[in-house]
């Protein structure tokens, strides 16, 4: 999961990396009190988990209280790239000399950590990894063997920061790296990492995605549960308990099973169409597990097929089809339905969902006329 930018610098702050002070508001009022407790000069930054608020006027400078009211007025309820403001970060300002740009994150290819410094910061990593790919100095890093300070300042001196901020720079660098790996991140990135004029190093911005499976490990993260930014959909089978994303097409998919799930997104594809989803409704197909799948596809004003693939193991086909017809006893559905049922009971299943068969609810003998029938629905040509 992803977090804001503030959330992400108090982590930073728990592993001792410096970071501005600053407070978060969700109202100019509540904003303009923040900055005359931090003093003036302060940033007001909109807190919205994209790249780019600074170009989008989401990050303003304010020299006195009369500033700070008209910027927190005009930055909170901004749409910064379809993600409306709603909470404002208010920080002590910082003097700039320089900005850097430092992460690290998973090189999955080299089965190895990698960190990437470069001493131009503040602009997109991508546009300089396009434009001037040295000025980027990677490193990789074995788990096992961890980051040492010698490395970390060769790396340092590698991407040719100021020599007054070397020393800075190892020491967050190290630091950042230890959040990372205990903290469970897929991603810690500061952009931009600055020098002050005073040569003191500093992370003006936070960027933070944790890795969802290790939350248990940190009871403390399901503080973030609360303000993840998920899409209508997506809200809807988190509130269920379903494993669920969201995609682009217009087949809804409900499957058993990640592995099937992913292979019933592959074989509507194949087959010329494009799914809307996936979900995993995982080991039992009862009523209420279908009923909640059904409810979060049907509410996708994309979906025009549904396809439910199931195939029975512990879960028995008379168990999935009691699940589906008493589902669709509870849920109007706005789309026809294809089903696929194999495995455990598979004919005893199907028997139960033959007198429920139309033109709206169908039955295909295999996965693959399933999806080209799921497709055909849906109007996909191919
Ligand atoms: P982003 O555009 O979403 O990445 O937001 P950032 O937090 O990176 O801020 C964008 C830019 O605003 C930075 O690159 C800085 O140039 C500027 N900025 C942010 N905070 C301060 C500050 O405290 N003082 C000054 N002078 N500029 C700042
Ligand atoms: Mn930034």
């Amino acid at each position: 999961m992803d977090l804001f930018e503030y959330q992400g610098k108090q982590l930073f702050a728990r592993y001792d990396i410096p970071v501005s002070p600053g407070e978060a508001v969700t109202d100019v009022e509540a904003a303009v009190a923040a900055a005359n407790r931090i003093g003036y000069p302060v940033v007001l930054k909109a807190q919205v988990q994209v790249g780019g608020r600074g170009k989008a006027g989401g990050v303003k400078l304010a020299a006195n209280e009369a500033e700070a009211r008209e910027h927190a007025t005009s930055i909170i309820g901004l749409d910064i790239k379809g993600h409306i403001v709603h909470i404002l970060w208010v920080e002590k300002a910082s003097d700039i000399a320089e900005e850097y740009y430092a992460s690290f994150t998973l090189d999955r290819a080299a089965k190895k950590y990698l960190g990437m410094l470069s001493a131009q910061g503040g602009v997109e990593i991508e546009v300089v990894a396009e434009k001037d790919p040295d000025a980027i100095a990677k490193i990789h890093v074995d788990p096992v063997d961890g980051l040492d300070e010698a490395t970390c300042r060769a790396w340092v001196q590698a991407a040719g920061l100021n020599p007054k901020a070397v020393d800075g720079a190892v020491d967050i660098l190290l630091k950042l790296y230890t959040c990372y790996v205990e903290g469970d991140a897929d991603l810690v990135e500061i952009n931009p990492l600055i020098l002050t004029p005073d040569d003191r190093v500093h992370a003006l911005d936070a960027k933070v995605t944790l890795d969802d499976s290790a939350v248990f490990r940190h009871p403390d993260y399901e503080q973030y549960d609360a303000t993840q930014v998920r899409d209508e959909r997506e809200q809807a089978a988190h509130e269920r308990g379903l494993q669920y994303v969201g995609l682009d097409g217009y087949v809804g998919i409900i499957a058993n099973g990640a592995g099937l799930a992913m292979a019933t997104v592959d074989i509507v594809s194949q087959v010329g169409g494009e799914a809307a989803n996936f979900l995993d409704i995982g080991g039992g197909a009862n009523a209420e597990v279908m009923t909640g799948a059904l409810e979060v596809i049907n509410n996708d004003p994309k979906v025009r097929s549904i396809f439910i693939n199931i195939f029975g193991g512990i879960t028995k086909g008379e168990e999935v089809a009691n699940g589906i017809v008493a589902a669709l006893d509870r849920v109007k559905i706005a789309a026809p339905i294809v089903i696929r049922l194999d495995g455990t009971n598979a004919d005893e299943g199907r028997a139960i969902l033959e007198p429920h068969l139309s033109e709206r609810l169908q039955l295909q003998p295999t996965m693959l006329e399933a999806a080209r029938a799921a497709a055909a629905l849906a109007g996909a040509t191919l």
